[in-house]
């Protein structure tokens, strides 16, 4: 029988409701359960494709193609393995799969309501994603009391009552406010948000207190007192995991561990424990994030950065996160130096300015910043610099290539300037037909034949990694570029389409059409930003500042892909 645990939010959004999530899933897993989580979004998008990374955050690619909320990304990189698409429900999918089959007849002349079609599509959505699962958490987003969470609470009542509340938990994660005009943790909110809660006719059988800092005893009983919730499973979840650690999502599990939440969840799941969790390797690489040996400058040169005063760093959160990675495998602090690229339209020199030991150009879209992310490209060419494309960032490493070292001088993606006459990106002719925004880029795992360095980084002959474009490398100038030295090292299996890019006369230099930050997890970095990592650690240890370094000749004048 398949168990579910329910995590909802109460307070505020952005409580960590997807960290703690995926830090249960993890400590189950290690006890030996087959985990899965499933994201539940209440707005009316049928998915994240369409939402804009700074008011959202960053759209997360399935393997099997979906456009999904963040989260998921979250469970992949805890769990260390792949969450398809069915685990992201929204409003937008239940409401629009009801109102097919409503006008395919299939409800018989019924009436169809909210109560019960709404909410046993959302019922059926989620047993679907849960199926053959030991455990499935399941993560209603937004925050208790929220008019749109109402159908998605309510159906999770009634698959209690479909399938018995022995087999079900709710969790609600909270934050408990310290003002600082009083400077005294608040658990009033708390209290609110579980009585919002049992409005629903949900009983928490669980309270993680996120905070600032661990909750004293005295907040604990009072807690316990409002909500009725036993003592010991009022969790504290502060902000600072321990002594003398810093600020690392990974080591939410480790904390959580501390409180012993595994053992009581499976208490109250009627599970035992399948094996002993092994924290070893978990501890060592959180603490190599935390006391790291080394440090580095890296620059993400991208738009996506600011909304009102605040700038959201969650528009490139995968990015962060494999780096993140790579500091716990290379034990290496990585600063992170976020560069509007419109300031290098203006200022290319910048870059000489600040001590940076590698760039990466991520993916985006449209014209913003565009000729200073080239500018960005060929300061890294140029300079001997470690350089990571990604997406976008490889088609303009072409286009950059392609101006300055193959002097097709007005070389350009066609996304920019649709009459270039060296189109050097361009859309693909399956790509040119649809006209619908959402859902129609190349989406999720395409296979790459590899050759050259990227074949050693991988150690193997053909890579999955994910993909959202609608963009490629126009194979008519697979010639020219290849000839002016610039590899064409990954190439899907009709050999059209090219899949990385590299340099070989360069630290490195290495780009792909793909997203590899999204097979990114703690325990399995991603090869390619180990190794651009690595190659950033050399650069700072050898202090060739500002040196020149000499492009690479033309190797052949016929097409000759590496290796073939
Ligand atoms: N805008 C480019 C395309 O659609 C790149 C997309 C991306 O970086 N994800 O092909």
């Amino acid at each position: 029988m398949t168990k579910y645990i329910v995590v909802t939010g109460g307070v505020i959004s952005g409580v960590g409701k997807g960290v703690a999530s995926a830090s249960i899933g993890r400590i189950l897993k290690e006890y030996g359960f087959s985990v899965t989580a499933i994201k539940i979004d209440p707005y009316i998008n049928c998915d994240a494709g369409t939402l804009r990374p700074t008011e959202h955050g960053e759209v997360w690619i399935t393997d099997d193609g979906g456009e999904t909320d963040q989260d998921l990304g979250n469970y992949e990189r805890f769990l260390d393995q792949a969450i398809p698409k069915l685990n992201n429900i929204t409003t937008g999918q239940v409401y629009k799969e009801v109102i097919d089959k409503e006008r395919k007849g299939l409800f018989l002349g019924q009436t169809v309501q909210f109560i019960p079609h709404i909410t046993d599509e959302i019922k059926d959505r989620i047993k679907k994603a849960g199926q053959g699962y030991d455990v499935v958490i399941v993560e209603i987003g937004g925050t208790v009391g929220d008019y749109e969470n109402i159908p998605f609470l309510f159906a999770v009542k009634s698959l209690e009552d479909e399938i018995g509340k022995e087999n079900i938990i709710h969790i609600l994660v909270t934050y408990l406010p310290i003002p600082s005009h009083i400077e005294e943790m608040k658990t009033k909110p708390t209290q609110i948000s579980v009585k919002l809660l049992r409005e629903n006719n949900i009983e928490p059988d669980f309270i993680l207190c996120r905070g600032k800092n661990p909750l004293d005893e005295i907040r604990k009983k009072k807690i316990q007192i409002y909500s009725h919730v036993p003592y010991e499973n009022v969790i504290s979840s502060p902000d600072v995991v321990g002594e003398g650690t810093s600020n690392t999502i990974y080591a939410a599990p480790l904390y959580l561990i501390r409180e012993n939440i595994g053992d009581k969840i499976l208490k109250k799941l009627s599970l035992q424990k399948r094996k002993e969790g092994n924290w070893d390797k978990w501890k060592m690489l959180v603490e190599n994030i935390v006391n790291p040996k080394k440090t580095i400058n890296i620059a993400i040169v991208g738009k996506y950065f600011d909304i009102g005063d605040y700038q959201l760093k969650d528009s490139y959160i995968s990015i962060n996160e494999a780096l993140v990675h790579c500091s716990a495998h290379l034990q290496t602090k990585i600063n992170l130096e976020f560069i509007d690229a419109k300031e290098l339209e203006k200022n290319p020199e910048l870059l000489d300015k600040k001590n940076i030991n590698g760039i990466i150009i991520p993916g985006g879209f449209g014209s913003s910043g565009v000729e200073g992310k080239i500018n960005a490209i060929g300061y890294a060419r140029e300079h001997n610099i470690p350089f990571l494309g990604l997406c976008y960032g490889m088609q303009l490493a072409v286009v950059e290539y392609a101006r300055n070292v193959c002097k097709l001088e007005d070389a350009h993606t066609t996304e920019i300037n649709p009459s270039t006459k060296n189109p050097v990106i361009d859309i693909l002719p399956e790509q040119k037909v649809i006209y619908e925004k959402g859902g129609t880029m190349r989406l999720g795992a395409q296979k790459a034949k590899l050759y050259g360095k990227v074949k050693e980084i991988y150690k193997k002959e053909e890579v999955y990694e994910r993909h959202r474009h609608r963009y490629e490398v126009n194979p008519e100038y697979h010639e020219i570029l290849s000839s002016h030295g610039l590899h064409l090292s990954g190439l899907s299996e009709d050999n059209k389409l090219v899949e990385f890019i590299e340099l070989p006369n360069h630290i490195f230099f290495v780009a792909t059409q793909a997203h590899p930050e999204f097979k990114s997890s703690l325990l399995n970095p991603s090869p390619l930003f180990v190794e651009f990592v690595k190659s950033c650690i050399i650069k700072s240890e050898i202090k060739i500042d500002n040196q020149t370094y000499s492009l690479p000749s033309p190797i052949s004048t016929s097409v000759k892909l590496l290796d073939q």
